[in-house]
């Protein structure tokens, strides 16, 4: 059998329907932006590989320090025993997060992230004794993960059309869009003034699975401060907006008030192993400051802080915090606001959108905006053609490329997406 036979055999793949009619493709190698097909093609990653990747693929910074780290410390139990990649990652996170956030509480991915985030805010309630804040509030919009507690605070929609009676319930209100803060305001203010929230979820800046779609710090700024006048703990989920994606360290660097909660992912191993890490205040963490069983957070997972994924993101965060990476984002992200400014003639564009090394072009097309629609295999397959890697959003064209990336191999990216602009007015 080849490769692929077997893969078909075997394998399950992510979001992907069992039967489908395009087989995937077999990457042998990864360095910088490019990916190495088995049949000898090149592919630039310019979607960081799921928004993960951000120093380039087999970074030699961070292979070395998992490679010194496996030969070391490879795991080792997290209750009851410590060790030091995890306590110099907590310090260095804490050192970049808010001066509120005090703990550090590990994990294996985004959506474990977010469960924790959730699962620390409910029982801070339950450890104060207080039995009447029981729910919670999210965007419309919202992906936070694909675990039921994810799901659950996520939009309701085909991904999680099959759990839906299992999922809790959840006010959601509507997505900020210039034109509605003032209703959004009040809405959040009548929701919250009932007492009987016990947290406030969201994406900073930009949510990432609904399309992209990006708002203003100022709206978000009001809202914590809406929620903090009724005691209601916010929940930062940054494991997509972490680690410099947004042009500062984390989306939340544009606020002026500091969520109690940040679930962070993503980014934070450079995209070389999964880990998840859950911060909170130190308003948070009191609730929990006792030896009683029946305050404790009783969550753990086998791989809790496991040291080779802490060496990683512990290289990665040295690379990240030295001065090239910050310029190299900055150069980004004119880059990207150059190209908008360029972009503003096509009338088959809806919207474009940039913040920091995002840049989200919304399609004009006859269905609606969602990730259904039809244009985006279409999208998909013209761009992999060209070797470069982008997996659209429905309509929406985005690109989230490593740090690493040159000038020129943003350019070229750029052209080729002009060329496709082209081709699709030309059509009509
Ligand atoms: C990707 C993502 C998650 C889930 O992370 P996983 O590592 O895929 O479980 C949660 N929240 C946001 C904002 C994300 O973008």
């Amino acid at each position: 059998m080849t490769l692929l036979e077997k893969d078909k055999n075997y394998i399950w793949h992510p979001f992907t329907p069992l039967e489908v009619e395009e087989d995937p493709i077999v990457i042998e190698s990864a360095q910088g932006v490019y990916l190495y097909t088995a049949d000898g093609k090149k592919i630039i990653d310019a979607v960081s590989s799921w928004w993960v990747n951000l120093h380039g693929h087999s970074n030699p910074v961070i292979a070395k320090a998992i490679s010194e780290q496996a030969g070391k410390l490879e795991h080792v139990i997290f209750a009851g025993f410590t060790h030091e990649p995890a306590i110099t990652l907590a310090e260095n996170l804490l050192s970049v997060l808010p001066k509120n956030q005090s703990k550090i509480f590990f994990s294996d991915d985004g959506s474990t992230a977010v469960e924790v985030g959730l699962k620390m805010a409910m029982q801070y309630w339950h450890n104060r004794g207080i039995t009447t804040k029981t729910k919670i509030v999210a965007l419309e919009g919202a992906y936070h993960g694909d675990t039921f507690g994810a799901m659950s605070v996520g939009a309701r929609d085909v991904f999680n059309l099959a759990f839906n009676r299992y999922l809790f319930n959840v006010d959601f209100i509507d997505f900020p869009n210039n034109q509605n803060e003032e209703k959004i305001l009040s809405d959040f203010r009548k929701l919250v003034s009932r007492e009987d929230v016990a947290a406030f979820i969201f994406e900073p800046l930009v949510q990432g699975a609904a399309g992209m779609r990006m708002y203003s710090p100022q709206i978000l700024d009001q809202l914590i401060s809406i929620a903090k006048e009724y005691d209601v703990i916010c929940i930062a989920d940054e494991v997509f907006t972490g680690f410099g994606r947004t042009g500062r360290f984390f989306a939340c660097d544009y606020l002026k008030n500091a969520p109690d909660i940040f679930a962070l992912s993503k980014g934070i191993t450079g995209g070389s192993l999964p880990l998840g890490a859950t911060s909170c205040s130190s308003k948070i963490a009191l609730a929990f400051q006792s030896s009683e069983s029946s305050r404790t957070l009783y969550h753990g997972h086998s791989y809790t802080a496991n040291p080779i994924a802490c060496a990683a993101a512990n290289a990665s965060f040295k690379l990240l915090i030295s001065k090239e990476c910050k310029s190299a984002i900055e150069t980004i992200n004119k880059s990207l606001e150059n190209f908008k400014a360029n972009l503003s003639g096509f009338s088959v564009i809806k919207d474009v959108r940039v913040c920091g090394t995002i840049l989200a072009i919304e399609l004009m097309t006859n269905d609606t905006s969602s990730y259904y629609n039809p244009i985006r295999k279409k999208i998909y397959s013209h761009f992999l053609s060209k070797g470069i890697l982008v997996r659209p959003l429905g309509n929406v064209i985005y690109i989230v490329p490593p740090y690493v990336i040159s000038e020129k191999e943003l350019q070229s990216i750029q052209t080729e997406i002009v060329q496709f602009l082209n081709g699709l007015v030309r059509r009509g």
